[in-house]
């Protein structure tokens, strides 16, 4: 039988044309033709003044910190639920990360653990809108904005997800995009940062491109900083991607729905949460099993992929990866974030490709409740 895979893009004859006139024809003085209608259209779309394309969402987040000034004796707090892209570049600015817990309700940052959090050192938020979801950012916001503390909202997941009638990625000072092949919008690697500061704006443009002047002609760096750009041919894919968005973020929440429908029946089971006047784009379906079934993720994921359905774990709490072991070690967080370590030993994300089908995830459902039966039972 095929296997099912976690997660993959959707590439149309749209995508196939804009990369091959890009490849053909963007050289020369057209070789920014792609960036500028990419970008245009990005910073529209989220509804943003700014939007800067480049090769990763990680290298987005480490401009914003780098843009923001931050450096050794700094602290960035971000949830413990995240891929290690939102933490990894407070390192490389010689920051620390502190890791605060999420909401049961989100699944996302908690305003009240962020409060909790502050110090005198803290310079700057990053929080995630994971497998889609958003936070309750009203909370987050107001937080921040009573100490003056930049927010960065890691929208890498998020597309096309919505917090009362703010698209993802247009709250805090800046917002931040991943073009994984993995994502929902793809150019295979790529990322975006977007914001409405001038001044971010501004020094995002120098630092990305070696510390040159705006404007330089002359090679002439006024400091040492980072090569941040993307090609055309990546520009074209995600023009050719954000001209179909409504189309991928329809999918998602189609997939979803799906899986809402055919798990509707079994107790114990919850999905990704969709709170009062948010929308979210369902980058992963995911289910979290409630305690009574005793399955750790990691079995199930076992189980799922003897049946040809590819899982990922729910993120492990970033206290509890070796990366982070300097940091105090997990029995000192998990006391501290408790609802991000039963929330991520319970969770699996299920497949979610944009080549689902309603047959794929049913296969997926029914073999989903035969290992949860086979649990119960044990
Ligand atoms: C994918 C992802 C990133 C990193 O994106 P890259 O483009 O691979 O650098 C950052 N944060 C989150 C939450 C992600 O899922």
């Amino acid at each position: 039988m095929e296997r099912i895979p976690i997660s993959g893009p959707s590439i149309t004859e749209k995508e196939i044309q804009y990369v091959s006139d890009a490849v053909t024809r963007c050289w020369y003085g057209n070789a920014n033709l792609y960036h500028e209608k990419f970008r245009e259209a990005f910073a529209a779309y989220v509804g943003r003044k700014y939007a800067v394309p480049l090769p990763s969402c990680t290298s987005a987040i480490h401009l914003a910190l780098s843009a923001l000034g931050l450096g050794p004796g700094d602290e960035v707090i971000v949830p413990e639920l995240t891929w290690i892209a939102t933490a990894a570049p407070i390192t490389y600015v010689g920051a620390t990360p502190v890791f605060a817990d999420v909401d049961d309700a989100t699944w996302c940052l908690s305003a009240d653990s962020l409060a909790e959090r502050l110090t005198p050192q803290t310079k700057a938020v990053i929080s995630v809108d994971l497998y889609g979801n958003v936070p309750d950012y009203d909370a987050l916001l107001g937080v921040c904005r009573a100490r003056g503390i930049a927010l960065i909202e890691d929208a890498a997941e998020a597309i096309g997800s919505e917090y009362r009638g703010r698209r993802a990625g247009a709250m805090g000072e800046a917002g931040v995009f991943s073009f994984h092949g993995s994502k929902t919008l793809t150019t295979g690697e790529g990322g975006m940062l977007v914001t409405d500061s001038d001044d971010l704006f501004r020094r995002v443009s120098v630092l990305q491109d070696h510390g040159r002047p705006r404007g330089d002609r002359l090679f002439f760096n006024d400091e040492v900083a980072f090569k941040y750009k993307m090609s055309s041919m990546q520009a074209a894919l995600g023009l050719a991607q954000l001209e179909r968005i409504d189309d991928l973020v329809a999918r998602k929440r189609e997939i979803f729905e799906w899986y809402r429908r055919l798990l509707a029946d079994i107790e114990g089971v919850s999905l990704n949460p969709e709170p009062p006047q948010t929308k979210n784009s369902y980058w992963m379906t995911t289910v979290v099993l409630d305690e009574r079934f005793r399955l750790p993720k990691e079995r199930l994921m076992e189980m799922l992929a003897a049946a040809g359905i590819d899982s990922r774990p729910f993120f492990y709490p970033l206290s509890s990866i070796p990366a982070y072991s300097a940091m105090g070690g997990e029995e000192v967080w998990r006391r501290k974030n408790q609802r991000a370590y039963r929330l991520s030993a319970q969770g699996v994300n299920l497949p979610s490709a944009l080549n689902m089908t309603e047959d794929k995830a049913r296969r997926v459902c029914e073999v989903l409740k035969d290992c949860l039966t086979r649990a119960r039972n044990h």
